[in-house]
């Protein structure tokens, strides 16, 4: 199909034609990166927005279930729903923690929700482009909510959180020494905490571990873009379909609020910076990563470490060869940088 043609097949909301895009926008091939960069820029002009959700946990402490709930719920108030999942870490079974089919079993029937899982293993910059770019078709595909998930493996919290509008951490009922496990960055990044879990045996400890997360909250300082009473801590039970409304009733008020004071646009526009630095990064990067410049690496490496030749020599030799209009002048490059 020709781009302009599925550029028009998103727009429409096909969702066929949305698997094929991001599987575009997933291929390292680089024809396909610059169909995939065409393709966008011809979407982004829709100008479409959905709410974009990130939601962070550990295993098991039941994102699978709060989504699918979650995800009814919407769909239950008219809204279409699109779910992605960042795993970086994704060797296990399939490649894919969402490509386990027992998972969100009744949304992913759902024809109003479009379920994608992570793309296959690859380090975290090229999983975070591709998720990053997944999320953008979904919202040129007129998807009202883009739930974005990933498991808790340090890193890729934060990537969700550069990609989300809003940052949802799940948390399970637990003794106060689990509230230390929390990364504090995480914590900081987060604009509710959800303990999930509260009910049967559960309910108790659930209240309480979710007091002490609002008062671990009350101790970070106050963040520019937020309301009154956020970031905030609530209790929920996905199982029993247990507060999630009072969940999405927050998320609304939280965004109305940003969208009326200016921080909504301010802050897409400063991840959209983000991810031009990314994505430049990623691109040099890239060019140490071909074969050559592989072995050439390896070999000038070892050659650093017998004493052969000094690190910043190595360097240069390594650039020149791949990337020679850089390398060219490094003398330019300084005065630039004095003169600056
Ligand atoms: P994930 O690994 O974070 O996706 O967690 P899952 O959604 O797969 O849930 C892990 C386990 O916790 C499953 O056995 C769920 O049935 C259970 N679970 C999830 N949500 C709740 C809840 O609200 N209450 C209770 N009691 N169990 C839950």
């Amino acid at each position: 199909m020709e781009i302009a043609a599925l550029a028009d097949a998103v727009l429409r909301g096909e969702r066929r034609a949305l698997a094929r895009a991001i599987t575009l926008a997933e291929s390292g091939r680089t024809d396909h990166r610059a169909q995939a960069t065409d393709l966008l820029e011809r979407l982004t002009k829709s100008g479409r927005q959905a709410i974009r959700i990130g939601l962070s946990g550990t295993p098991g402490v039941g994102k699978s279930t709060f989504i699918e709930s979650f995800g009814l719920m919407l769909i239950s108030q008219g809204l279409r729903v699109a779910v992605l999942a960042v795993d970086p870490s994704s060797k296990r079974t399939g490649g894919s923690i969402l490509g386990d089919k027992t998972r969100m079993e009744q949304l992913s029937r759902a024809p109003e929700a479009f379920i994608r899982p992570s793309p296959s293993q690859s380090h975290l910059g090229g999983v975070a482009r591709r998720t990053r770019e997944a999320v953008a078709l979904c919202e040129a595909a007129g998807f009202d909510v883009v739930l974005i998930e990933t498991v808790g493996v340090g890193q890729s919290e934060a990537v969700v959180a550069e990609l989300s509008d809003v940052f949802l951490l799940l948390l399970a009922p637990a003794g106060g020494d689990e509230l230390q496990g929390v990364k504090r960055g995480i914590m900081e990044a987060a604009d509710m905490i959800i303990v999930n879990k509260a009910d049967g045996d559960l309910k108790a400890t659930a209240t309480r571990t979710c007091a002490d997360y609002a008062g671990a909250l009350r101790l970070l300082r106050k963040r520019p873009a937020d309301p009154e009473g956020f970031p905030k801590a609530l209790t929920v039970s996905a199982l029993e379909n247990d507060g999630l409304p009072k969940v999405w009733a927050e998320i609304g008020a939280l965004v109305e609020w940003r969208r009326a004071h200016g921080h909504w646009t301010a802050h897409r526009a400063r991840q959209a910076r983000h991810w031009f630095e990314e994505e430049l990064r990623e691109m040099v990067l890239s060019r140490l990563q071909t074969p050559d410049a592989r072995r050439m690496g390896a070999e000038l490496g070892a050659r650093v470490e017998a004493g052969d030749i000094a690190p910043a020599r190595a360097a240069q030799q390594m650039l020149a060869a791949i990337w020679p209009e850089i390398a060219q002048a490094p003398e330019s490059l300084d005065a630039s940088r004095d003169s600056a």
